[in-house]
Formats: structure tokens, C-alpha cells, sequence
């Protein structure tokens, strides 16, 4: 087959076919790559050579700087000591420690941990558990899975049956037969330009109770929302919006999950989101920034009630049948405790805290552009909504993000016609000013 990528490239052109591309518009990217070939702290190098502020942290991973020098010595050791163990029947000291040093930063009781290998996979466990959990205690009648408009959830079955991006479920219509959906909480109309937590919307959680009485609650095993849907540009919750949530789940003894998969690990400001909203989930789904992306790796809290109504029966039968034969990697564990540590001793969590107002008032000060119908933003998190081509949706993003890359030397993401920041948490309160002010002279046309 033909290689695009060649015509522009010429004779010494990279073979670029083979690779499917995932979630990218894989024609157009390898006519016009967008390649990165190294990083260090807060910068990717391009294939260009030119130096690119990382505007996204990867893909929400790298909070703690790339090329860190802890974490690149913590796994660099673990590879000569222990390359891979089984984490059926065996496992290894590394998984045990990590385990007992995140139910330590959770909140509450959520004092177990159960590894996956990615974001997708955290989120078809707690639902797996979920299940599992019901019918331990006699309540297997509770099949019935809540998610919610909008949301992402990875891209398992279990995930994208309760997600809620259209073009995710599409074109896989064998999804799990039993889930229902809450409405979405984006309110343009009524929250436009506001920082933080939404003031409207608390009432949407609400839908939850109208499932309660369609369904029968009883009927209910558990609800699944990002504390912040950051895939559909970054939706802050409405005041009081989970807290409410809560209440139902407790009233109908429904289990709440908190899928963190990007919210986990100080893109909020804390640990958790679950913290900072001051909302007790009884999991929550992690990934990315626990391992700082450097070696894949996922996994979900469990709260000590959930966990204990497994651990009936013979102690010789296996409690809960699943699991990966990757789950505990050695290498993604070293990952995990020294990513940790770059959180604890160098106080990350406090500096993505005090970057976050700066971080505000410098998204927010592109408002009054005339082609910004919208901007969002909580934590170290942002988007803008740029005015769509109604002939070409996305285009205008896709515009912006291609001149962010080659002109502006900016990683950054888009989704739709929504503009993406997410810039890891050891950046300076300069390179923020820098980032939006380079957006800021894109959208007005001019180039450098
Ligand atoms: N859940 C949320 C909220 C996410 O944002 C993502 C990925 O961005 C996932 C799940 C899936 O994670 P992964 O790509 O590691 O499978």
C-alpha cells in the first residue's frame, strides 16, 4: 500500500502504513505528521527538532514532568531485580506496597486496590465488582449499570455502554443490555465562562431518583461519573451536584463509582476529586497520573465494605474471578511508588493548588474573542469552544490544534470544536501565561 506520508516526506520518508492510529484521523495525520520523539519536564521535542510545551500532560499522564529522573531510576532498578512475576497466586512485594501507599491517600475507608493495566480496564472492573458485589450478598436482582450523557469511560464494553459519546457507541451496538443514563450537566445557557464548580445543575442530579422509580432501585447496582467529564471538554460539576448523587445511592443502596481516571493525582489539587468535593464514593477508577504514564498502569479503589462482602466462604476459593496477567507489573508498580513520591516530596498536589487560580485567569482572559463561544475550568484542567464551521465541525479545532503544534510549538488536544489544557502540575506560572498567550495570538490570526 501507498504511504501518504511519502509524498511529503520524500525518498527518506518513514513507513508510517502499518500503524493503525488510535483515535486519530489516521489519513490526514500521516500526510501531515504531528510526531514526538523525546521529552524532558515540562517539553516534548517534535520530529522537527523544535522544542513543544506540553500542554496536555501527554494525554493527562505526565503531572509530574517527563523524563522525571526519580521514576526513570525507580523502574530503570526494578528492571534488574524483577522483570515480571504472576499476579495470580503469587504477586510480588512491590504491588503490596503500592497498593497499601495509594489506600493511604485515599479518602475514607477506601482501603483496597485492585490493578488493571489502563483507564478502560479500571472501569470494566468496578463494574465487574460492582455486579459481583450484589449478588454476594443476595441481591443479584441489582443489574442495572448508570452512566451518564456525555461521559467517557474508556473504551471496554462495560465502559462505553455506560458512556455517553455518540461517536464512541456508534458503530458497537452489542453494548451490555442493562444500563440507563443520567443527563449530562452541561448548561451552556445558564453557566457560560465560569471557573470552578457550575452554580447550576445541582437538580440534575435528580435523574438518578426518576431511574430509581422507573426501574425500581432495588433494581439499581451502581452509578458511574466522572467527578469531572474531562473527554467532552472538561464539564466542572454543579454545586452539590455529587453530594447528591451520594444520597440517592445510600438511599437505594446503589453503589457510586468515580471514575478518576483523569482526575486522580493532583489534576484537581488533591489526590483524589472525591477530596475535593468532599464526596465518599465507594470506588474510585484510577489511572495515568498514578504511574506518571511512564509504564501503562490503572486500577480501582475499593471501599473496606465492598472488599469484606467478597471475603466470605472457604479461604481457599477464589474470591472474584478476574484479573490481568499484568495487573501488579513489577515495572509499572516502580512506576507507581516513585510517582508518589515525586507527588509527596516535591508537593505537587499544593502547586497544582496555587497554579490553579493563575492557570484561570489566564484561559479565562481569551473570553471576549468573538470565535470563543465558552470557556470551562477547574484545577489544572481548561477548554475553550471555539464557534463551529457548520459546514465542517471539528474543523476549527483541528485548524487551531495543527497551528498550536507547527507555529506555536504547543501540544495541546481537541475534541469537537473544543480546544483542551491540561499542562503538567510542575509547570510555571510563566510557561501558563506563555501557553495561553500563544493561544491567544492564534486565535487572532497571528502566527508566532
Ligand atoms: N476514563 C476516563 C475518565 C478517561 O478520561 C479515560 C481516558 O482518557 C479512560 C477512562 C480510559 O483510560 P485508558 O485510555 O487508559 O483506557
Amino acid at each position: 500500500m501507498s504511504n501518504p506520508a511519502a509524498a511529503t516526506y520524500g525518498r527518506n520518508a518513514p513507513d508510517l502504513a502499518a500503524l493503525w492510529m488510535p483515535f486519530t484521523p489516521n489519513r490526514a495525520t500521516k500526510a501531515a505528521p504531528t510526531r514526538l520523539v523525546s521529552a524532558d519536564g515540562a517539553f516534548y521535542i517534535g520530529e522537527d527538532g523544535r522544542k513543544k510545551f506540553d500542554g496536555v500532560s501527554g494525554l493527562w499522564c505526565s503531572g509530574a514532568g517527563h523524563n522525571n529522573p526519580r521514576i526513570r531510576e525507580a523502574v530503570t532498578r526494578q528492571l534488574k531485580e524483577l522483570d515480571f512475576a504472576p499476579s495470580f497466586l503469587f504477586g510480588h512485594p512491590a504491588a503490596f506496597d503500592l497498593a497499601t501507599r495509594l489506600a493511604k491517600a485515599a479518602p475514607g475507608d477506601l482501603e483496597h486496590v485492585f490493578f488493571t493495566n489502563s483507564g478502560s480496564e479500571a472501569v470494566d472492573t468496578a463494574l465487574k465488582i460492582a455486579l459481583a458485589y450484589h449478588q454476594a450478598r443476595g441481591e443479584g436482582q441489582r443489574t442495572l449499570l448508570v452512566g451518564r450523557e456525555r461521559a467517557f469511560h474508556g473504551v471496554g464494553f462495560g465502559g462505553v455502554s455506560v458512556g455517553g459519546m455518540v461517536a464512541n457507541r456508534r458503530a458497537f451496538q452489542n453494548l451490555l443490555p442493562r444500563t440507563a443514563h443520567l443527563r449530562h450537566t452541561y448548561q451552556p445557557d445558564l453557566n457560560r465562562f465560569q471557573i470552578g464548580e457550575h452554580e447550576h445543575g445541582i437538580d440534575l442530579a435528580d435523574d438518578l431518583q426518576r431511574l430509581c422509580d422507573l426501574h425500581g432501585g432495588e433494581t439499581v447496582a451502581a452509578v458511574i461519573v466522572e467527578p469531572m467529564a474531562g473527554s467532552t471538554g472538561i464539564l466542572p460539576p454543579p454545586v452539590g451536584y455529587l453530594k447528591r448523587l451520594r444520597e440517592i445511592c445510600d438511599r437505594h443502596g446503589i453503589l457510586l463509582i468515580f471514575d478518576e481516571v483523569i482526575t486522580a493525582f493532583g489534576r484537581l489539587g488533591e489526590a483524589f476529586a472525591a477530596a475535593r468535593f468532599g464526596v465518599l464514593p465507594d470506588m474510585i477508577c484510577f489511572a495515568k497520573g498514578v504511574s506518571n504514564g511512564v509504564v501503562p498502569l490503572g486500577g480501582v479503589m475499593i471501599r473496606k465494605g465492598v472488599h469484606d462482602a467478597f471475603m466470605t466462604g472457604p479461604d481457599w476459593a477464589i474470591e472474584l474471578f478476574h484479573g490481568y496477567t499484568y495487573s501488579g507489573h513489577p515495572l509499572a508498580m516502580a512506576a507507581g511508588m516513585a510517582t508518589q513520591d515525586c507527588y509527596e516530596v516535591d508537593g505537587l498536589y499544593a502547586r497544582a493548588r496555587a497554579l490553579e487560580p493563575v492557570f484561570a485567569k489566564h484561559i479565562m482572559a481569551l473570553r471576549d474573542h468573538p470565535d470563543v463561544t465558552d470557556i470551562r475550568t477547574v484545577g489544572l484542567a481548561g477548554a475553550i469552544d471555539l464557534k463551529p464551521d457548520p459546514a465542517a465541525p471539528t474543523t476549527r479545532a483541528r485548524a487551531a490544534f495543527l497551528r498550536a503544534f507547527h507555529e506555536q510549538d504547543l501540544v495541546i488536544r481537541y475534541t469537537g470544536d473544543t480546544l483542551v489544557f491540561a499542562p503538567p502540575l510542575i509547570s510555571t506560572e510563566e510557561q501558563i501565561a506563555d501557553l495561553f498567550g500563544k493561544i491567544g495570538r492564534l486565535l487572532h490570526g497571528a502566527a508566532g
